[in-house]
């Protein structure tokens, strides 16, 4: 893909909640001031911006956070659409699940931590783990609670020859596992670049009908008495929690032509069994990273009977 195909897609997606505008029509803009009359792209994007905001009628800043130089902490990190500056180190590195992803992982800074992705397309320079960086100009982005950054093309990249204490948001809860949610078991999510978002009767909210790709994911309601805290397990956590991998998941309701079977399955070998979690907080929920299951069951029904009363 060009360089200037890739600037157009950037300016089609900052504009698309504000203007019905095809990315051909702004890849055209740029290809007329940089081909034509040989304008900097940098110069050529900030005209093609401005022609834009100007038929939207609209300020700069309301593209969201304006130029992205406000610098914010992880931690502060609460809406999605923002354009920010963080400092932050790159804590772990993925394995990308699509072609699409240049590089995905976490960072981390005092306050915590958050998921970042790089498109492969945004052609940024590879970040390295332990390392900080200053990261200009990334897009904040939310799902299920859970917030992420996007670094794109537009995104500066400064490494800092610092350290960073990198603060540590993990919560613990333990009680009795009183409810296990639909959308739980196998599951499906939309296999577009980085969607991820569940499959609801095989349709992505955001990309429509698509195949999916088979996932494995508990969402739970550990209740200590006191309080009730939803909590999620991942595909790992959930073969761990379950004694149930992907592969067993799947043949399982292959022959039961229902993939319903797996969530009614493992249900049975989790429900009412106490459980100590720990893991990062992310809106309303915990997502497990290390789980102990604790003492013999207890009456599941009874817990969330009292649960519900509270
Ligand atoms: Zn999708």
């Amino acid at each position: 893909m060009s360089d200037l195909r890739n600037h157009a897609e950037d300016i089609h997606e900052q504009f698309s909640d504000h203007l019905n505008v095809d990315v051909d029509d702004i890849e055209s803009r740029l290809s007329n001031l940089v081909d034509e009359y040989k304008v900097p792209v940098d110069e050529a994007r900030r005209s093609v911006t401005n022609h834009y905001l100007d038929e939207a009628g609209l300020e700069r800043d309301a593209l969201g956070g304006g130029d992205g130089s406000e610098l914010v902490e992880l931690a502060e990190v609460d809406e999605a659409e923002q354009w920010v500056t963080i400092e932050a180190q790159v804590v772990d590195l993925w394995e990308p699940r699509s072609d699409s992803v240049g590089q995905v992982g976490l960072l981390g800074d005092e306050s915590g931590t958050i998921k970042f992705t790089k498109w492969a397309k945004s052609d940024l320079a590879e970040l390295e783990e332990g390392t900080v960086y200053d990261l200009g100009n990334v897009v904040t982005d939310e799902y299920e609670g859970r917030y992420s950054v996007k670094l794109n093309s537009t995104t500066t990249i400064e490494e800092r020859d610092e350290d960073l204490e990198v603060g540590n948001d993990d919560t613990t809860v333990e009680g009795a596992l009183v409810d296990v949610q639909s959308g739980s078991g196998l599951i499906k999510r939309c296999p577009e670049e980085d969607c991820t978002r569940v499959l609801q009767n095989g349709r992505c909210s955001e990309h429509g009908e698509g195949e999916g790709e088979f996932d494995l994911r508990i969402k739970g309601v550990l209740d200590d008495g006191d309080e009730v805290t939803e909590i999620i397990f991942d595909q790992d956590a959930t073969e761990e929690l379950t004694d149930i991998t992907l592969e067993e998941a799947k043949e399982m309701a292959m022959d039961a032509l229902d993939t319903e079977v797996v969530a009614d399955e493992m249900s049975e070998g989790i429900l009412g069994y106490y459980y100590r979690v720990t893991g990062p907080t992310f809106g309303r929920y915990v997502l497990v990273n290390e789980q102990e299951r604790l003492t013999d069951p207890v009456d599941g029904e009874a817990a969330l009977i009292k649960a519900r009363s509270i």
